[in-house]
């Protein structure tokens, strides 16, 4: 299994997924020509993929969805809030054959190609968001972005996975003294809002095992964060508990990452 991001934060979120036979696109937060570009850019024709999964309905995630499912005949896996409060039926209408909708369902995992997919419930402010985990002969894959807190079921799912993607939105410090008004930071800050650097960052200790390798950080606040700040975090975090850090690799908005090896 292989996973390119490309592209995270808050104008966009996509991330490519190639295992078992099959190709998977992991939120469409980018405009259905942009996430062409994109996917071909890592060498993926979009025609090619097997499924698109999305998390939740926020704009940063959905962007392009519909249309990329209808004029590439993917089908969209999300849960059915989600499908319904993304407008998701009107935007690429049943009936065409060019896209279906997959409903998804926390502990229900499904399989596409030699993948096995699980989502996980994940405390947001929208109606139902979810996070993935994606699986493939042996090795894990575990994706959270947009959280507010970590509770059990979002720390069972990220355990002892081989590459993780988590977000690491933005620096406590920046956001509070940020241009940001206080409604957003209040929102950003909330029980359903995003995770700061250092929670993150102990997060990512308390789910790494030896197995875990190497950590993406996504969803970088480019208001509230930097990347040597959320690497600092993490790396510090890890040091003080006396740990070796996996490798880890923030995720840029412009460009897409290189493959990462799973
Ligand atoms: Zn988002
Ligand atoms: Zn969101």
């Amino acid at each position: 299994m292989r996973v390119a991001v490309l592209g995270s934060g808050s104008a966009g979120n996509a991330t490519c997924i190639e295992g078992g036979g099959a190709r998977l696109l992991l939120d469409a937060g980018f405009s259905c020509r942009e996430l062409a570009a994109r996917l071909r850019a890592v060498g993926v024709e979009p025609h090619r993929l097997d499924g698109v999964l999305v998390t939740h309905e926020h704009a940063d995630h959905v962007r392009g969805a519909a249309l990329f499912s209808k004029t590439y005949r993917v089908p969209l896996h999300c849960t059915a809030a989600t499908f319904r409060a993304a407008g998701l039926a009107r935007a690429a209408p049943n009936g065409h054959g060019a896209h279906a909708h997959l409903s998804v369902e926390p502990g229900a995992p499904f399989a596409v190609g030699g993948m096995t997919v699980a989502a996980f419930p994940v405390p947001h402010d929208a109606v139902e968001t979810v996070g993935y985990t994606v699986s493939c002969a042996g090795k894990n894959f575990g994706y959270a972005t947009d959280l507010g807190h970590d509770p059990e079921p979002v720390r069972r799912a990220l355990r002892d996975c081989d590459l993780l993607m988590l977000e690491s939105n933005h620096d406590l410090d920046m956001l509070r003294e940020g241009p940001y008004p206080q409604v957003v930071k209040q929102r950003v800050l909330g029980r359903h809002g995003h995770l700061d650097n250092e929670t993150a960052a102990a997060l990512l200790c308390d789910v790494a095992t030896e197995r875990t390798r190497r950590v993406i950080l996504a969803h970088l606040s480019r208001t509230n964060n930097r990347p040597d700040l959320a690497l600092g975090a993490a790396r510090r975090e890890f040091e003080r508990r006396g740990r070796r850090a996996p490798d880890l690799h923030p995720a840029g908005q412009a460009a897409p990452s290189p493959w990462f090896e799973v």
